[in-house]
């Protein structure tokens, strides 16, 4: 039996998930699904301009893997661009994953749980109101791409 794919790990949830070019009502049959998982990878590699590495890495995947989920959510969106269908960004086999920072002490943690936990407490120092880290801080501001590139994590795996 071949092994249970692994989960890959996105860390964000998008805000927006259905898009329809021409507005007209479409047939279910017709939706491009693209997955949480094709997304993060478009939004890592694409959208942010992250090192190949590292997304794979963020993902908690191989290379090969990743190049493979990327490619197929490429060509998703390409098709939505061409072809006009609507595209709805649903399922996929992944895990949420926040990644917290201390400000104060630097303690830097990982855990998995709902996205909508965006403040917690530093389990090191106490620190009340740490926020959550999207990968590369400051996404969705243009001109910020690759913002976080580089930064060590304590306990990247
Ligand atoms: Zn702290």
């Amino acid at each position: 039996m071949p092994r249970p794919p692994k989960t890959r790990r996105v860390g964000l949830i998008p805000s927006i998930t259905y898009f329809n070019p021409t507005g007209a009502s479409a047939l279910e049959a017709d939706v491009i699904r693209l997955g949480l998982d094709e997304w993060e990878a478009l939004r890592l590699k694409d959208y942010m301009g992250l090192d190949q590495n590292d997304c794979a890495r963020y993902m908690n995947l191989t290379q090969s893997t990743f190049q493979r989920i990327l490619t197929s959510a490429r060509l998703k969106l390409t098709s939505v661009v061409v072809e006009g269908k609507p595209l709805r960004i649903e399922g996929g086999n992944y895990e949420v994953i926040n990644r917290w920072s201390c400000r104060l002490c630097g303690y830097e943690w990982e855990d998995f749980g709902e996205p909508d936990e965006k403040i917690t407490h530093c389990p090191s120092c106490g620190l009340e109101g740490v926020e959550k880290e999207v990968y590369g801080s400051g996404w969705g501001q243009p001109g910020c791409q690759g913002h976080g590139r580089g930064r060590r994590r304590r306990r990247g795996r």
